[in-house]
Order: structure tokens, then sequence, then C-alpha cells
């Protein structure tokens, strides 16, 4: 196996992201040690190093106080989905929780966590998402365990960019599709959650930053796996962690670090996002992203053409000529159809603009 294998050259790295091409050249012999870390025991002191590691550099990204644990976790966001109720729906004797339902992803972590106690939905008349409801109109129930948001709605294109005012009820959010997108007060929350596979690396892990003096309230019916309290004792190693996705989320922090870390993450998706933003903007309604303007996403930028319903005829016109181009994975969700522009921290500036160029000549070609 060794011997077939054929690295690319450095001419031809230089056309692959950074994380990689180090991936690729430490793939068969990582560290000098003549085995993979796909080999590797999760025992080994190589592979404490890589996970000490990652969780040192997301600490000093985020600048995580020390009464936060980071922990890693398997089972997806979804699986988060279950185990914060599981875990912070017992810390009051109510056992209930509100959730602000803003779209698909808060919609169904409210439907699972209805499994463990009492969920108060925020605003459940809402069968379209288009934006925020006015903080000020929200029914908080003082005594919910916790309050949950998911802080950008990866579907709909919905971002919260401020941190919920709950009167000191603990603050629980779903950073999935924006982690890492910019800088966050962790103190302001009991707990956030985010599946590595959009800003920090590959499928298989679920990061966890959860308030130390929240463990240890879980149900007794908690999955082990899913208990924060058991996971944080044994440093992730419950149970054989997914150790390749956590040695590629040591790389992905370790470049986020070498270049500029969260503020320039946000200073770069603020720029990219403006640049496809003020193309709808200026499309006379050719573009319609049906999102209120206060909460449009940086991270995910759904519109369809032609009018609000989307002229299909129009949008596949697009696609075809986008992935003609190289530019692929921009239709809409399943669910909701259209296209969706996803700017995540390993879209470049450059990208961006080769789509902003395109979507302005497909606008002059077609109106
Ligand atoms: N939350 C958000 C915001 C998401 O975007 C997704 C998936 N796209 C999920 C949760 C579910 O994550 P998973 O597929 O890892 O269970």
């Amino acid at each position: 196996k060794h011997l077939s294998y054929k690295p690319i050259s450095t001419e031809e790295s230089s056309r692959y992201p950074a994380v990689l091409t180090r991936a690729q050249s430490e793939l068969m012999n990582y560290n000098g040690l003549g085995i993979s870390v796909l080999e590797m025991s999760h025992r080994t002191p190589d592979f404490t190093h890589i996970i000490t590691s990652a969780e040192s550099l997301l600490r000093e990204l985020l600048n995580i106080p020390e009464n936060y644990r980071v922990l890693f976790m398997q089972g997806g966001g979804t699986g988060q989905f279950g185990a914060v109720p599981l875990n912070l729906m017992g810390l009051k004797e109510d056992r209930c929780a509100d959730y602000i339902v803003t779209g698909t992803w808060s919609k169904k972590a409210a439907k699972e966590a209805e499994k463990y106690g009492k969920v108060n939905v925020i605003h459940p008349e809402a069968d379209q998402y288009t934006g925020i409801p006015d903080s000020s109109s929200w029914p908080l129930n003082p005594s919910a365990s916790y309050v949950y948001y998911c802080c950008n709605e990866t579907v709909h294109g919905i971002e919260f960019n401020f941190i919920p005012d709950t009167n000191g009820v603990i603050l629980v959010t779903d950073m999935s599709s924006n982690f890492l997108s910019r800088p966050v007060d962790v103190s302001k929350f009991g707990l956030i959650f985010a599946g590595a596979q959009k800003n920090v690396g590959s499928a298989g892990v679920t990061i966890v930053i959860v308030r130390e003096d929240l463990l240890g309230k879980a149900y007794k019916e908690c999955p082990t796996i899913l208990n924060y309290a058991v996971q944080a004792k044994n440093n992730s190693l419950e149970n054989t962690p997914p150790t390749y996705s956590i040695y590629i989320v040591k790389l992905v922090l370790e470049w986020l670090k070498n270049n500029g870390g969260t503020d320039t993450m946000n200073q770069l998706n603020n720029q990219k996002s403006s640049m496809i933003y003020d193309v709808i903007n200026s499309s006379n309604g050719f573009y319609l992203c049906p999102v209120d303007e206060a909460c449009r996403s940086r991270m995910n930028i759904p519109f369809r053409i032609g009018n609000l319903e989307g002229d299909t005829v129009l949008e596949q016109q697009f696609l075809e000529g986008a992935s003609k181009l190289g530019m692929i994975s921009l239709k809409g969700h399943r669910s909701v159809g259209g296209i969706r522009v996803s700017l995540y921290n390993a879209v470049t500036v450059e990208e961006t603009q080769a789509l902003a160029a395109y979507m302005k000549e497909f606008l002059n070609k077609h109106q």
C-alpha cells in the first residue's frame, strides 16, 4: 500500500487548499512515526497531542474562559438536538425549555427536545422563515432550564447578529454553520455546539463548549456517549473518538490561526457576503432573497431567480452555467429549492468575486 502511493507534485499542490495538502503530506507517515493518523490508536501519546492541540488552539481562537470545557463528540448537530435536553432540561425542576424557532434546524431541535421535557416554542405560528421576530415580543419563561436558538439557519439563510438577552436563563446555541466565522463572547453562553463539517473540518466530530457548572445534571437515561459530564471527565475519550476528523480540526485551526483568526474571518465573511447581496439588491428584482435585511446570513445566501416562487427554467440554466465554470453546490436545500450560495471560511474572496461576476453576466443576459 505504501509503495503504490503517489503524492501530488509541489506544482500541483498549489492548486489545493493548505489543509488538504498538509493532510496529504502527512497521510502515510504522520510525524515520522511510519504510520498514518488513520491507523493510530486514540490512546497513544501522539493522538493525545493531536486532541490537546486542537483544544488549546480553539481556546486561543475563541478566547474560551477557563470555566468552560471543550468536548469532541459524535452524532453531529442532530446528536446534540438530543444531548442538549438530556443534559440540561433537568437543570430546573420544571423540566422545560424555550426554543426560538427561526428555521429548519431550530425546528428540528425543538421537536427532538419535546421527547425529554416541556418545550415552549417562541412564535410557533411561523410557517415561512424570513426573519427573527422582535426579541422584545418573545414570551420567554423565567423558569425555563435554558433558552435555545440556532445562530445561523443554514437552509433559510437567517443569522443572529446579536446575542439574545434571556434575563439570566442559560443560553444554548447551535453554531454548526457559522462557528469561527467571527469572534464570539463565549461567556454569554451556557453551551455552544457545532458540527465540524462546515467551518472547522470534516464530518464526524461535533464540538461542544459547555460551562463547567452545568455538568452533572443529566437525566439518568442519557446515553453515556452523549453525557457531557462523562465526556468531560474522560477528556472526550470515553469511547473511541473520530480520530481522523479531530486531526483535520487541528489542521483547520492551525490554518485559521496562521490566517488572522476570527477577526480576519469576520472581515472576509462580511466582504464576501456583501459582494453577493450587492448583486441581489441591485438586480431590480431579478434575484430575490426573501430574508429581512437585518438578519441576512453571511454564510448561506438563499435566493430565487425571476420571481419569489422561482423561475425553475432560469434557475436550472443558472446552475448549469455555474457548473461549467467550476462553481458547484449552488442548488438550494431540497426543502426550499432555488439557489443557495454558501460562503464558509474556506471560500476565498476571489472565488466569491468570480461568482458575483457570473451572477451579473447572467442577469444582463436574461433580464
Ligand atoms: N444544525 C445546523 C445549523 C445545520 O446546518 C445542520 C446540518 N446542515 C445540523 C444542525 C445537523 O447536523 P448533522 O447533519 O451533523 O446532524
